[in-house]
C-alpha cells in the first residue's frame, strides 16, 4: 500500500486517488494500444477521442452552452493575464476588481500591455479579508470587459454573484472552478489553471463565448484565441498527458453526480474546518464568517508565530501536510479542493481542536 498523506497544498494540489490509480493502471498500455498516453501522437484517433471526451465531460459538468468554445492551452493562468487584454481589449480599456495577489498581477499585466485599467472595487486596504461590493454604476459602460477573480487562493475569499453590467465579465476561476454551481452564460470568458481543481500543472482551460473571438486582428498566432478555437486546441502539440488526467477527473466527477455533488460536499468540508477554527481559543480565520468565505482555501493563524510553527510541525507529523500559509498572509492555509476527501477535513478539524486544548 502506498503511503498517502492529506495534502492541503494550494497547488499543484491533491488529485482523486481513483484517478491516480487508473492512470497508473493505464500507464504502460493505454486501452490496448500498447503505449502510454504520454507516447501517443496528438494527431492519432486514440488521442483525439481523449481530448474530445475531456471537452465533453467539462461541458456536461459546467453545462456549457454551444456558443462557447472550450480551449486547453498552456502558459498557466498567468499567461491569460496577457492574452485577455490582448484578445478582448478592442478599445484598450478594461475594469478590474482587486481582491488579492492574483488580481493585482492581472491588473499589472494589463497595464503593462498598455490598457487603461480602472479598478472598480478593491479590498486591498484590509489585506483582502473580504470580497468587496461591486457597484455596477462604477463599471464603465464602454470598457471592453470586467475582470473578476472568483476565488482568492491566497486570502480565502470568493464571490460567484456577478454584477449586472452590459460588458463581458471575465473570471479567473483557477482555484474554484467546478467547486459549486454557477451559470457559464453570466460570463464572456472563464479561465482556470488546471493544478488546483482539475488536474496536473501545465494545462489552462479557457471557456470563451464565440462572439469574443477574433475581435482584434493581427495578433501573434499562438496568443490568439481564434487560432486555438479553429484548431480544436491542437494548433501545436497540446499538454497531452495533463488533458488526459483532466478527462479522468471529469469522468470521476460525473460518476459521483457532478458539480452538484461536489458543491454539497465542499460546503460540508469547509464548514468542518471553519467550525473548528471559529470555536477555538487560539485560532482565527483570515476571513470573517459570511458568504464570501472561500470553500476552497482557508487561511488561519494563531497570534503567536512560534505556535504557528509548532502547529505546522505537529500537523505534518500527523500526516496533515502543506499547511503553511502563503508568505504574504503567514500562519496556515488549508486548501480543500474537490479532491480533498471529507476525512481529511475531519482529521484536520480534530487536530485543530486537540492543539487548541493542549496549547491554550
Ligand atoms: C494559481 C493561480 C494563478 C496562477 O496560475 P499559474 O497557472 O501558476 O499561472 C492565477 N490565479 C489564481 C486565482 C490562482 O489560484
Amino acid at each position: 500500500m502506498a503511503h498517502r498523506v492529506y495534502n492541503f497544498s494550494a497547488g499543484p494540489a491533491v488529485l482523486p486517488e481513483k484517478v491516480l490509480k487508473q492512470a497508473a493502471d493505464e500507464m504502460l498500455d493505454y486501452q490496448g494500444c500498447g503505449m502510454s498516453v504520454m507516447e501517443l501522437s496528438h494527431r492519432s484517433s486514440v488521442y483525439q477521442k481523449i481530448i474530445d471526451d475531456a471537452e465533453a465531460g467539462l461541458r456536461k459538468l459546467m453545462n456549457i452552452q454551444a456558443n462557447y468554445k472550450v480551449l486547453f492551452l498552456q502558459g498557466g493562468a498567468s499567461l491569460q493575464f496577457l492574452m485577455i487584454p490582448m484578445n478582448l481589449g478592442k478599445t484598450k480599456k478594461a475594469d478590474y476588481v482587486n481582491t488579492g495577489e492574483w488580481a493585482t498581477k492581472a491588473i499589472k499585466e494589463a497595464r503593462k500591455f498598455g490598457m487603461d485599467v480602472n479598478v472598480v472595487a478593491s479590498s486591498e486596504s484590509t489585506t483582502f479579508n473580504h470580497f468587496p461590493k461591486i457597484d455596477p454604476a462604477k463599471v464603465r459602460k464602454d470598457a471592453d470587459y470586467l475582470h473578476i477573480t472568483s476565488n482568492n487562493t491566497i486570502y480565502g475569499t470568493k464571490c460567484m454573484d456577478v454584477p449586472k453590467v452590459n460588458i463581458p465579465i471575465v473570471a479567473d476561476m483557477s482555484s474554484n472552478i467546478m467547486s459549486e454551481k454557477f451559470n457559464v452564460s453570466d460570463y464572456g470568458l472563464i479561465y482556470a489553471g488546471a493544478q488546483k481543481n482539475i488536474g496536473p500543472a501545465g494545462v489552462v482551460i479557457v471557456i470563451i463565448r464565440e462572439d469574443l473571438l477574433g475581435l482584434v486582428q493581427g495578433l501573434p498566432t499562438m496568443l490568439d484565441y481564434a487560432t486555438h478555437a479553429r484548431a480544436g486546441s491542437m494548433f501545436n502539440t497540446p499538454a497531452t498527458y495533463g488533458i488526459y488526467i483532466a478527462k479522468l477527473v471529469f469522468d470521476h466527477m460525473l460518476s459521483l453526480g457532478g458539480v452538484e455533488y461536489f458543491e454539497k460536499l465542499n460546503k460540508e468540508k469547509a464548514a468542518i474546518v471553519y467550525d473548528a477554527i471559529d470555536n477555538s481559543k487560539l485560532f482565527k480565520a483570515h476571513v470573517k464568517p459570511g458568504k464570501d468565505r472561500s470553500l476552497m482555501n482557508i487561511p488561519f493563524f494563531t497570534e503567536k508565530e512560534e505556535l504557528n510553527k509548532k502547529f505546522l510541525k505537529e500537523a505534518e507529523a500527523a500526516g496533515l501536510v502543506t499547511l503553511a500559509g502563503h508568505r504574504s498572509v503567514g500562519g496556515m492555509r488549508a486548501s480543500v479542493y474537490n479532491a480533498m476527501p471529507i476525512e481529511g477535513c475531519k482529521k484536520l478539524a480534530d487536530f485543530i481542536k486537540k492543539f487548541d486544548r493542549e496549547n491554550s
